[in-house]
């Protein structure tokens, strides 16, 4: 007999015939089974040095392909790295009302822009922004696609041609490609830089608008922090001078915290509220920093001025869409109703108390039966509150191939994102979901089954 050759490979129309492509066209649909079955079949030719393989081994590899190919790429991951708002990981989980709404809002059709009394074309931005206004008292609301978006729009729409006064303590990267001096730039607004890389001092502001400053635009140095000789001049007093000459005074709070984050030992994170009773005209931050909301950018300020923004070219461009208003309306909900800290999650884990984090650590621990529980810190992250912790306590796991031991967590089902202290592999309680204790246990006992 012949050695079996590249002519004997079967035809994609003859593998069609089988019941396992009738089984994949069934899952996957005919034109991808096709698309997999020629890929496999182009495989075996590329190979002819290997073994020709049989129509069974063809169809084998045509489902993994499909498998692969539709495999999703956002997948759901338990955080126990202990960074509340992790930015790679999707800053703040949302909810249950959020999601809930987000799921009424996208399975059917929405008042997004239809006015139900009269029976025609209503306002987009009228769902979050009269929750805005109520909860901080500020005149007049606006939602954008993200904070990002938001600080774009102001200063085109405001700050366009004209001299914008910036602390050189402020011109920071956030990160992901955002630049304060380069999205005022972009903006096109002429950027007057003030005072020292570590200090500013408010006759630095009086001289820029006494020179021309026609905006002076605050940023919250977000993800970084100056120690030592440093300083900057209070928010109020650079918004009185601002306003003495007639400037208006916008300012980037970047995480917008409604809840004082003093209350559980961190740093005070200036408020929303605080910054519109400084005085500052617009004040925008992110939804889905220390609000916990979903993704979004939030203006608010003078209704003359927002309605500025609402006019320009670029608000349809960064406009937000519907499950974003729904899951933010929702989130803004529940700070009017004072329950924020229990329902909304990012709160709820900053509140965490080391004691009943402890008791799960030990939970682990026990469950597993290894590990040891360590004391611990936890960080906010997402641009909030740099350089501050809140106490913890971690599950430590045996030391010894730490870096194989945290990949193989990445790879199990749902993958567990950890981190390293000391050699050895830690997971803390604060922000794992107390739904996702019992997934997270399954997948540490079946991986350290197999390094032991
Ligand atoms: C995070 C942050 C931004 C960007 O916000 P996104 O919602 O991520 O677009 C802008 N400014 C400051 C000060 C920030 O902290």
């Amino acid at each position: 007999m012949a050695a079996p050759s590249l002519r004997d490979l079967p035809s994609v129309e003859a593998l069609l015939q089988m019941d396992a492509a009738a089984h994949l066209v069934s899952l996957y649909g005919r034109a991808l089974t096709v698309d997999a079955l020629r890929a496999a079949l182009a495989a075996a030719r590329q190979a002819p040095d290997l073994q020709i393989p049989s129509a069974e081994q063809l169809m084998d590899r045509a489902g993994a392909l499909l498998q692969s190919w539709l495999a999703p790429t956002l997948r759901s991951v338990i955080n126990a790295t202990g960074v509340v708002l992790h930015t790679n990981l999707g800053r703040a989980p949302l909810s249950r009302a959020a999601l809930q709404a987000v799921q009424q809002a996208g399975e059917g059709y929405a008042t997004l822009e239809f006015d139900l009394e009269r029976g025609a074309r209503g306002a987009r931005s009228l769902h979050a922004e009269t929750l805005l206004t109520r909860l901080t008292g500020a005149e007049a609301a606006l939602v954008v696609n993200n904070n990002a978006a938001a600080v774009l729009l102001i200063l085109s729409a405001l700050a366009k041609g004209k001299r914008a006064v910036i602390s050189r303590t402020q011109l920071v990267e956030i990160g992901g490609g955002f630049r304060v001096p380069d999205v005022m730039r972009q903006s096109g607004a002429k950027l007057m830089e003030i005072g020292a890389t570590n200090r500013v001092h408010l006759e630095d502001y009086e001289a820029a608008l006494a020179g021309g400053g026609q905006l002076v635009l605050h940023a919250h140095p977000s993800n970084f922090r100056i120690i030592g000789f440093s300083g900057e001049p209070a928010l109020a007093e650079v918004a009185a001078a601002a306003h003495r000459t007639g400037c208006l005074m916008v300012d980037d709070l970047g995480s917008g915290a409604l809840l004082d984050t003093a209350r559980w030992g961190l740093a005070h994170e200036p408020t929303v509220m605080e910054s519109l009773a400084a005085g500052a005209d617009i004040v925008c931050f992110s939804g889905d920093k220390l609000l916990g909301g979903p993704q979004a950018g939030i203006i608010l300020g003078q209704a003359e001025l927002i309605s500025r923004l609402k006019k320009h070219p670029l608000m349809r461009a960064v406009r937000p869409d519907k499950l974003c208003l729904a899951a933010l309306a929702a989130t803004l909900t529940h700070y009017l109703k004072g329950e924020a800290e229990r329902e909304v999650p990012v709160w709820r884990m900053i509140a965490a108390e080391p004691g009943a984090l402890q008791a799960r650590a030990c939970q682990w621990a026990q469950t597993l039966g290894l590990g040891e529980v360590l004391a611990g810190e936890s960080t906010i992250g997402g641009g909030s509150l740099p350089g501050e912790t809140r106490p913890t306590w971690l599950l430590a796991l045996p030391p010894g191939r730490a870096n194989r031991l945290l990949a193989d967590l990445r790879a199990a089902d749902p993958p567990v994102i950890a981190r390293i202290e000391a050699e050895r592999v830690v997971l803390d309680p604060r922000t794992v979901l107390p739904e996702q204790d019992g997934p997270l246990l399954a997948a540490l006992n079946r991986l350290l089954a197999g390094h032991h």
